[in-house]
């Protein structure tokens, strides 16, 4: 039936002596679209005629036998499902009981009353409308059905195809407080799984994450938690080593009354990251170390100096610095060589750093055979006291000076600064005290220790 019509109904009227001329008239004035075959038409079977609504069958020559038209008529495939109606005579013999075996869906008997034909022709076109209707409505639910289906087949595609572990999950809440309380697995791709060493089917739809996750971390599922009742998502990566992960990512969205949650395994950039970070700290140790000697260069020394002393500013807390210069080492080098003087320095460069033991103390090659020190939150008597400590040290070494004027053995001389920085001097204020102390301990004979104040 065609919706959009401007007629009520397509009537086919199966009429063999046309005596029906004022029925199919009022029907056409009553806004039906009639049409009028006769019964040799329907036995030629060679009828076109498609999208008939009701078939009204005129029973009125004794000769013809209508059932067996009936029959003919549900032969033809495109009419087979249309209700036939039957016109007989009021004093007609008709086997109603047959009628209806072949399959006729009610009768109208002549003479007419047309309120009857109306009425008996709606009841079928509201039928075959609602039919209509609801076959309309069938196809859409199975088109949707079938896009439905399609995106599910292509969603468990992309997600079986993942090369991360995806899950998405469910909160299972209290009755009572609503708190969560547990969630359960309602999608999990196979990678999923494995991480767990289960099958999807062992976790999905059940509940238990809650212990699932602890096996990796007992602390995510308040994270997770967290994730859900705040919206806001979590991102982490979590150290897991389990045959060749290592590492993981996760990554938890919160999704309606729960969360969708990804799992990488971050391994490869992981290892490249560390071997990185490794990679500098170790260039970051050679930009700060004296080759020779593995103590700190000057430039490391140049650096912490001036950050703590902007620290002993703030403070107002004393800092002490010593420096030390190896006595007669020219003469040291032309005796022995260069290689031995080498040697020498990297002795005296570990016999100092040996007695140095505070983390914030910092001994380093400021250059050549001269060494420093500083001492943060040290006052002079302390620097002092370190700087004896050296001496003593490295004369315990009694590495052999023929040369020297002073001592068979290589000596020291130091000078010992010390400040609490104010707004009027700088660090280059607390070098040139000590080397002027350094100066003279080298006047006064060498192998001793001065304090900048005497
Ligand atoms: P003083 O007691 O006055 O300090 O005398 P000195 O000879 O130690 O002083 P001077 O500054 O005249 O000589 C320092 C010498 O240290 C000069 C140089 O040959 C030597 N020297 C500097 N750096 C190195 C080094 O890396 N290796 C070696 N083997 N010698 C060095
Ligand atoms: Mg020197
Ligand atoms: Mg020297």
């Amino acid at each position: 039936m065609n919706q959009s019509s401007k007629y009520k109904g397509n009537i086919l009227l199966i009429d063999d002596l046309s005596d029906n001329l004022e029925l199919f008239s009022e029907l056409l004035l009553l806004g039906y679209n009639v049409r009028s075959i006769t019964v040799s038409k329907i036995k030629s079977k060679t009828l076109r005629i498609k999208n008939q609504d009701v078939i009204l069958l005129n029973i009125n020559n004794p000769e013809i036998n209508y059932y067996q038209i009936c029959d003919s008529i549900k032969n033809y495939k495109h009419l087979t499902n249309i209700p036939i109606i039957f016109i007989v005579s009021l004093y007609d013999v008709f086997d109603k009981l047959k009628a209806f075996e072949v399959g006729i869906t009610d009768y109208i008997t002549r003479p007419f009353n047309m309120a009857e034909v109306v009425s008996k022709l709606e009841t079928q076109l509201t039928i075959k409308r609602e039919r209509y209707s609801l076959e309309e409505e069938v196809k859409k639910r199975k088109q949707i059905e079938e896009i439905l289906n399609h995106s599910r087949a292509l969603l468990l595609s992309i997600l079986n195809s993942s090369l991360d572990g995806v899950a998405a999950l469910q909160s299972v809440r209290h009755p009572k407080t609503k708190e969560i309380k547990d969630f359960r697995c309602l999608v999990v791709n196979p990678i999923f799984a494995k991480l767990f060493n289960r099958s999807q089917s062992d976790i999905i739809g059940k509940l238990g994450f809650k212990n699932l996750i602890a096996q990796i971390n007992i602390d995510f599922f308040d994270d997770f938690v967290k994730v859900v009742e705040s919206g806001e998502s979590l991102q982490t990566d979590f150290y897991h080593p389990l045959g060749e992960t290592s590492w993981l990512q996760f990554v938890a969205v919160k999704l309606e009354d729960g969360f969708a949650l990804t799992i990488r395994d971050i391994t490869p950039s992981k290892k490249f990251e560390i071997q990185l970070q490794e990679g500098n700290r170790q260039l970051q140790l050679m930009a700060n170390l004296d080759g020779l000697t593995q103590v700190a260069n000057r430039r490391c020394f140049n650096d912490y100096l001036e950050k703590e002393w902007k620290k002993h500013l703030q403070q107002q807390n004393p800092i002490t610095l010593i420096m030390i210069d190896i006595d007669y080492f020219k003469l040291y080098n032309d005796f022995y060589g260069h290689q031995k003087g080498d040697d020498c320095i990297y002795r005296v460069a570990q016999g100092i750093a040996m007695i140095i033991k505070r983390p914030s103390d910092l001994v380093a090659r400021y250059g050549g055979e001269e060494f420093v020190v500083i001492l943060p939150n040290t006052k002079i008597e302390g620097g002092l006291m370190v700087a004896d400590l050296i001496q003593s040290t490295i004369s315990s070494f009694s590495i052999p000076h023929e040369k020297s004027t002073v001592n068979p053995y290589v000596t020291l001389s130091m000078g010992v600064s010390c400040l609490i920085p104010d707004g009027k001097t700088t660090s280059k204020d607390l070098i040139s005290k000590a080397d002027k102390a350094l100066y003279k301990a080298k006047n006064q004979g060498r192998n001793q220790v001065i304090n900048e104040e005497k």
